[in-house]
């Protein structure tokens, strides 16, 4: 068994918002850190302030939804820092518009980043999982996946990401390999900044909206999904499989 110190974790989408701070909480918690991202000077400075804080990271430019770029950015990953046992998924986009409005462009811009960038990666980082009998996927869906006004495209990308993660956790299980997926409400990032520009109004104004149904009362921050990644990624998580949680601020999604 390895201790969390030996371990190496991938984060995609890590150079800001959520992914950034899963991977700086991966850090804090001991693991070596590789943040990809298709911003490879945002990953890289990111990776050189983890490190110089005494943390292990590397950053990696990356397009997910490149066969090929995977396959050498896992390499690079197992080469500079070791084999990668915890894998999270989170390198996402929104391409909003009423579905009758939406180009197929949008639609597929969106399929490819959530749903096949999620697979490459996957297949790409679970071989060293297998080798190595331990393993965790984690896959950040939405609760957009039940169904959102104006996301046809994101709402069926992140119900996909669900039934993904599920099948993983069965076909791994018995490699000591776990995956779950974490199904984020409404946070506070450079993402949702773009929705309330997109309907013109401010963020202030889109966060009280929607914060009037949250229970929590508040909207969420990178943190809150931060903290979720890493108990799935822990040891003592190796007997949770193929669940959803979703961390919204409520029951309601
Ligand atoms: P964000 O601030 O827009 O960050 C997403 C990151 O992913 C960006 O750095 C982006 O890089 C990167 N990325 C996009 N396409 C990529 C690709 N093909 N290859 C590699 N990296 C790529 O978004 P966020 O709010 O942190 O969201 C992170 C994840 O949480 C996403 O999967 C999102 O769908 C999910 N989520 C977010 C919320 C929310 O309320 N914010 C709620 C539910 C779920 P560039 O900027 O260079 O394109």
């Amino acid at each position: 068994m390895l201790t969390a110190e030996q371990r190496i974790a991938i984060v995609t989408g890590a150079a800001r918002g959520i992914g950034a701070a899963i991977a700086q909480r991966l850090v804090e918690d001991g693991l070596g850190v590789a943040l990809l991202d298709l911003d490879e000077r945002g990953c890289m400075d990111l990776a050189d302030r983890m490190t110089q804080a005494g943390g292990r990271a590397i950053g990696v430019g990356i397009d997910v939804t490149n066969e090929q770029a995977v396959t050498q950015a896992v390499e690079r990953v197992t080469r500079e820092l070791g084999a990668p046992t915890v894998l999270v998924n989170n390198a996402g986009v929104i391409r909003d518009n009423l579905l009758v409005r939406m180009s197929l462009d949008d639609w597929e811009t969106v399929m490819a980043v959530h749903l096949r960038g999620a697979f490459l990666m996957t297949r790409a980082a679970q071989a060293q999982m297998v080798e190595e009998r331990w393993g965790r996927i984690i896959n950040i869906s939405s609760t957009s996946a039940l169904g959102n006004r104006g996301q046809a495209n994101y709402a069926a990308a992140k119900a996909g990401i669900q039934g993904f993660t599920k099948t993983a956790a069965i076909e791994l299980g018995r490699f000591g390999v776990t995956a779950n997926a974490i199904a984020p409400g409404f946070i506070e990032t450079e993402m949702t900044h773009a929705t309330a520009a997109r309907i013109g109004i401010t963020f202030g104004e889109l966060s009280d909206a929607v914060v009037k149904d949250i229970p929590a009362g508040r909207a969420g921050i990178p943190e809150d999904i931060a903290h979720a990644v890493s108990f799935f990624a822990s040891e003592d998580a190796s007997f949770v499989s193929g669940q959803v949680l979703y961390v919204a601020g409520g029951p309601k999604a």
